[in-house]
């Protein structure tokens, strides 16, 4: 996922559109659009049609939709707010991003 600034499971905030100033994880990450799917922001209706083979109801449903990642901040909980995380290399050459005023660090260890 070189280049893009957010990951799966980061929490983030949208920056533009109806959902601004809302946070959220980060459930997919589309690197090859640039795009991520955030949980419960940018909700579409959409409606989908009554399969009685698959046991579809049918009806209008919600769900997430595509967000660019350039609309997304990594948020930081200490801060209270969405941040431009800074790249810092430890010692081992890994690097990590952090929180420019406080130092939280976002990586989630695997
Ligand atoms: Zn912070």
């Amino acid at each position: 996922m070189a280049g893009l600034h957010v990951r799966k499971n980061d929490l983030v905030v949208i920056r533009q559109g109806k959902d601004r100033g809302k946070t959220g994880k980060v459930l997919k990450v589309d690197p090859a659009t640039g795009r991520a799917v955030v949980e419960r922001l940018n909700f579409i209706k959409h409606f989908v049609k009554p399969d009685r083979s698959k046991n579809i109801a049918g009806g209008i449903m919600e769900k997430e939709a595509l967000v660019p990642v350039s609309r997304l901040m990594l948020y930081c909980e200490e801060c209270g707010q969405g941040v431009r995380a800074r790249r810092k290399r430890l010692e081992d050459k890994s690097k990590i991003r952090i929180c420019p005023k406080c130092e939280t660090v976002f990586e989630t260890k695997k």
